[in-house]
């Protein structure tokens, strides 16, 4: 089994060591190899997915993903910038369905921001499609205003769209878990605005007939947004669209305490994936050995459960996690007073330590 190891910019060398660290303590044998990502690979070949990089992501069985971004790099033009790297691998591997759970674990209660009673014992799963929508439609760009109040001014512009295989692909990956888990689907959407959601809207019910045990219901993205902090646990599983789905699943990061606990799965139609923690490269904290692993070790976890047909490997993985939080031991995102404070490296240790 071969495993990409893309570490990329900020605290993803850091965080991704801790999981790989992990990966090698399971017994298993796995081949890993590490190629440059984002701003260390424009660093190194002058572009953020160089050839040799997208070549082992596509020759791997599953890939570990750090994070990409780097201040340093925000003014190069934007086809060179470290994002167009995750962009560019979830385009190129078909990665278009985004699995992001959002659990809430016991020990954490209170570094969530919300009270115990609305929080506790959240477990819910956010699919995110990743291949289309605003981020992807074409045109886009800065031109002369054709139209409107303004004509002939400068203006930025974007293309929402969505087609009907996309839609239909990621509306099937989300019946799938949802019958999986409590057999509740929320489609989130802006139908009352937007076409695009619309179209979006009329397809998740005509896919529904397909899938008569699941109740699926409808939501606004405003109103989703809002109930994720009034009453979350009133969701299961949510489906939506590329930009609707980033917004959401940081909301949800912070109902489990930090965006450090959020591991993430990208699928192809075979199962391949990319893992990787839900959060970015955190240029703050990047260096000082005290950014969250977490995320990253439970990305690894749902890489041997998705990816590599190694389920209870996965298991043993989360199990050592839940037994170091047990333990008290806190990186400083999620630290509270009367538990023990740790670094990135030692909160690796500890999950390795404590790996049955
Ligand atoms: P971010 O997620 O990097 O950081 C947001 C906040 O959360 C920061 O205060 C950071 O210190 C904290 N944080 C994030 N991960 C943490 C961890 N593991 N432990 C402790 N604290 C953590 O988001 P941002 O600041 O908006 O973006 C920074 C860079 O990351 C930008 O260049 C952005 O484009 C990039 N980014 C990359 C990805 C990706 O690689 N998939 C995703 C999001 C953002």
């Amino acid at each position: 089994m071969k495993i990409a190891i893309l570490p990329g910019d900020g605290i993803g060398p850091e965080i991704v060591d801790q999981a790989v660290k992990v990966l090698n303590t399971l017994g298993q044998s796995f081949e890993m190899e590490t190629a440059p990502v984002g701003g260390a690979g424009y660093a190194a070949h002058g572009h953020p997915l160089p050839d040799a990089t997208l070549k082992l992501a596509k020759e791997a069985d599953a890939i570990l993903f750090g994070a990409v971004g780097d201040w340093q790099y925000d003014n190069l033009e934007r086809a060179l910038r470290p994002e167009q790297a995750i962009l560019g691998l979830r385009k190129h591997l078909t990665l278009f369905a985004n699995f992001r759970p959002a659990i809430l674990y016991p020990e954490l209660v209170g570094a969530s921001t919300l009270k115990p009673e609305v929080v506790s014992g959240l477990d819910i799963l956010i699919v995110r499609e990743l291949n289309g929508d605003i981020y992807f439609g074409q045109p886009r760009g800065v031109r002369e205003a054709p139209d409107g109040p303004f004509k002939g001014a400068r203006e930025g512009f974007d293309t929402m769209r969505y087609s009907e295989p996309e839609i239909r692909r990621i509306a099937h990956v989300a019946f799938q878990a949802a019958r999986k888990r409590s057999k509740r689907l929320t489609s989130v959407d802006k139908a009352n605005v937007l076409e695009t959601f619309q179209f979006w809207k009329d397809i998740m019910i005509d896919i529904h007939k397909e899938y008569p045990d699941i109740e699926l219901d409808h939501m606004y993205v405003d109103n989703a947004a809002m109930q994720l902090v009034r009453a979350p646990k009133k969701f299961d599983v949510i489906v939506t669209g590329n930009m609707f789905g980033d917004i959401l699943s940081d909301a949800a990061a912070m109902l489990t305490g930090s965006i450090g606990m959020l591991p993430s799965a990208s699928l192809d139609a075979n199962n391949k994936g990319l893992y990787e923690p839900s959060h970015g490269s955190a240029p703050d904290i990047a260096g000082k050995g005290i950014a969250n692993p977490l995320a990253t070790i439970l990305s690894a976890a749902m890489m041997l459960r998705f990816s590599l047909n190694l389920p209870a490997e996965a298991d043993r993985i989360e199990a050592a996690v839940k037994k170091v939080l047990s333990q008290g031991l806190r990186t400083a995102d999620i630290y509270e007073a009367g538990t023990t404070k740790v670094g990135t490296a030692e909160m690796g240790d500890a999950v390795v330590k404590a790996l049955v």
